[in-house]
């Protein structure tokens, strides 16, 4: 319990930042159960019994939704208890329920949404505190997760640009980026300037490191273009970053290890530590990064569980279910959040990264009818 008593030592010095700012804004945050396991449980439990507390008291209808179910924060004494949290299932957000707004309704929010191939948009109301939150666990992960310390790289951008989908999330995050980085966008209306981005990656100086971010399908794009016309030889020290998923094009997805080699040749690496995924939704306040390693590190401050999705009890280490979010960030909706992705969590692993904590494994997202099953009993609140 080392590091939580000296970030409360933090607290009385500071008094005017809230806590949780305190703790995302601490040093080597990721490393914090890799000498008390505990302190990670410590950390949750009170964050997240604090935002329920937030969400119930200025949001009616999360508070009756609480209420219908009999929970109360008074019952959350254990790590274990978080599990008994109701959830706000992602069909929520695309109906615009009331639930998922919490605040009188005046202060001003960014209704940032899903770029919604599957029909329906999420929108997910964002106040000022939850996107500096958001950026600040972006901030951290890339540092302490994927390992980028310095700032002085350049990130090469291959998602949707920021003129043509102002309030689409995935441009939030890469503003986010671009705040760190010397970012630049190579889609225009939807299409890669293959050319234009080449020419630029051959550019760059050969012992010096870059950032390539974008979705899956644009970033195999790129690896066959070179694939046709020579690879590039790129420093190791760059790192390539998947975002967002394949949407319109998952008829093409390929194998996650083929992928990843495909890439590491096509870029001119010598393994495939490099090529790495990351998680994001809409609805959640914070990107999950992946290690050297591959494994995707769940920040110290959120609770990711598995859940049968018949009962939505939490299912033991390593048992897959339907993945469910408990995010103490955002304060403008309550980031307890049921997705539509199966998974599992292994908790408390020791990652050769050097990391010690819950690591997440995306399997698949689930399809229209198993989703409309499992999520029956959150459909009614806010009624
Ligand atoms: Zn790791």
């Amino acid at each position: 319990m080392t590091d939580l008593h000296e970030i409360s030592l933090q607290e009385s010095v500071i008094e005017d930042i809230d806590p949780l700012d305190t703790i995302l804004g601490t040093d080597e945050i990721y490393q914090l159960g890799n000498k008390d396991a505990d302190a990670i449980d410590a950390l949750r439990l009170r964050f997240t019994r604090q935002a329920v507390d937030h969400h119930r008291q200025h949001n009616p209808a999360y508070d009756r939704y609480c209420e219908s179910l009999g929970f109360g924060s008074h019952r959350l004494s254990s790590a274990a208890d978080l599990a008994t949290i109701p959830l706000l299932s992602t069909g929520l957000f695309k109906r615009g329920d009331q639930a998922i707004r919490t605040g009188s309704g005046q202060d001003e929010v960014i209704l940032t949404t899903s770029s919604g191939t599957l029909g329906t948009v999420s929108v997910v109301p964002r106040d000022d505190v939850t996107l500096k939150r958001f950026f600040a666990s972006v901030a951290i992960g890339k540092r302490e997760v994927l390992g980028v310390e310095t700032f002085d790289r350049q990130v090469f951008d291959l998602t949707p640009a920021t003129r043509d989908a102002p309030n689409v999330w995935v441009s939030y995050v890469m503003a986010g980026v671009g705040v760190l980085y010397t970012t630049r966008s190579y889609v225009r209306r939807d299409v890669l300037a293959m050319k234009e981005i080449v020419a630029d990656l051959a550019a760059v100086p050969e012992n010096e490191g870059v950032n390539i971010v974008g979705p899956p399908p644009l970033l195999l794009d790129l690896a066959k273009y070179l694939e046709a016309r020579g690879p590039l030889r790129l420093s190791p020290k760059s790192l390539i970053i998947a975002i967002g998923g394949w949407k319109r094009r998952e008829n093409e997805i390929i194998d996650r290890t083929v992928f990843d080699e495909r890439l590491a040749a096509a870029f001119g690496f010598p393994d495939t530590a490099p090529i790495r995924d990351s998680y994001n939704m809409v609805e959640l306040n914070t990107v999950l990064f992946e290690c050297a390693f591959k494994a995707k590190h769940s920040p110290p401050w959120i609770t990711v569980l598995a859940r049968d999705p018949r009962t939505l009890a939490a299912m033991p280490s390593g048992q897959p279910g339907l993945l469910s979010f408990l995010d103490p960030t955002p304060l403008s909706y309550p980031g307890f959040i049921l997705s539509d992705d199966f998974g599992t969590v292994v908790q408390r692993k020791q990652c050769p990264c050097g990391i010690t904590g819950d690591v997440v494994v995306f399997e698949r997202r689930v399809n229209r009818i198993e989703s409309r099953g499992c999520a029956l009993k959150l459909q009614t609140i806010g009624a």
